[in-house]
């Protein structure tokens, strides 16, 4: 059987990174497998938070996968924390990863900041947690951005570790999904720089629930060189920037970089940023609109996200309960 997990952290409003590397491949594998996608809120805790906020933004993230084409029947959606059994399954793998492993996470790296002792300890042991929602539900699949690649990578090694340890095969090893012409949307401040919820610049993301005028703000502010667009993707190499809106160019419009190029070759940044602006709105749009709709009705969104917690504790208890047999853990 073949099983999907993914998950975004209710940190802020969802971006186009978000939306290009990874919700828009979830819609489209929704047809192909059986999916569990989650908000994964115990994450979002590894930075600080305002708890009338996050609920919101659990609630606002929820409805970007509904806007977005997720349909909740269907799948299973719901929030991490609804499921206690992905923090005990945390715990108990975090027994059974060496922290040198931890210590090569380039993710604790670049949050922790240069204030190392100062970072928490969940921010440290996030990776953990990751692997655990994945393993709980024993996915054999793991859509995500580029970014996840290294964590994914771990999951897979403590799943290995795990199964060598008690000689079973009770752990899939689940393949990271990194799919798309943009699986890593880059800043728009600095192309060198990952789009993220996290950076202190609003300038830096378009969010999902940016309106057309700040949509063209943003992108007529987007950092570019003085050069035209070249005739060929090699061209764009040594230019991180006009390289990141060629690629979320290509990744709205279903084109590959290519043909984007070929179409722009030779024009001015301002008359490709107009037409940027263009295909974001037109994109992005009818999802902000969805989305308003959905939070209007909070209980309503309340009520789907109990429905597909029950649903993925069902799931969680028994494969959780695997695991305590396996390790010698009691269930009196
Ligand atoms: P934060 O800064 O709080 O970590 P984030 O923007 O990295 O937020 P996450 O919730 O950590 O978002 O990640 C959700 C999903 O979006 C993951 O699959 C991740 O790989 C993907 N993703 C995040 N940023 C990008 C990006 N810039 N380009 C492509 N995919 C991305
Ligand atoms: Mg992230």
């Amino acid at each position: 059987m073949n099983r999907i997990f993914s998950g975004m952290q209710p940190t802020r409003q969802l971006h186009l990174g978000n939306y290009l590397g990874a919700l828009r491949n979830w819609v489209e594998l929704q047809n192909s497998y059986e999916c569990i996608f989650c908000v994964v809120d115990l994450h979002a805790l590894t930075i600080d938070q305002d708890a009338e906020v996050l609920r919101n933004n659990i609630r606002e993230v929820t409805a970007a996968y509904i806007a977005a084409g997720i349909d909740p029947e269907k799948n299973i959606l719901f929030n991490q924390s609804f499921v206690p059994a992905h923090s005990e399954l945390a715990w108990i793998l975090s027994c059974h990863t060496p922290l040198g492993w931890l210590n090569r996470m380039t993710q604790f790296k670049e949050k922790a900041g240069k204030q190392k002792d100062m970072a928490n300890l969940g921010l440290y042991s996030y990776p953990v947690l990751m692997a655990a929602d994945i393993l709980l539900y024993k996915a054999t699949h793991v859509p995500v951005g580029e970014d996840q690649k290294q964590h994914l990578e771990l999951a897979r090694d403590i799943a290995g570790a795990f199964n060598r340890r008690y000689d079973t095969e009770y752990f899939p090893l689940p393949e990271p999904q990194i799919l798309g012409e943009a699986t890593r949307v880059m800043s728009l401040r600095d192309g060198t720089k990952k789009m993220s919820k996290s950076d202190e610049s609003e300038y830096s993301r378009i969010n999902m629930t940016d309106d057309a005028d700040t949509i063209a703000t943003k992108i007529r502010k987007a950092k570019t060189d003085p050069e035209p667009l070249p005739d060929n993707v090699a061209d764009l190499e040594k230019r991180p920037e006009a390289d990141n809106l060629v690629t979320i160019y290509a990744a709205l419009s279903g084109q590959t970089r290519e043909q984007t190029v070929q179409q722009f070759a030779g024009a001015q940044f301002s008359g490709f940023k107009a037409a940027l602006v263009d295909l974001s709105v037109a994109k992005l749009a009818p999802m902000t609109t969805r989305m308003k709709e959905l939070l209007d009705d909070k209980a309503e969104i309340d009520r789907l996200l109990r429905r597909g917690g029950e649903r993925a504790a069902a799931i969680a208890e028994t494969n959780l309960n695997g695991v305590k047999d396996i390790i010698g853990l009691l269930r009196p």
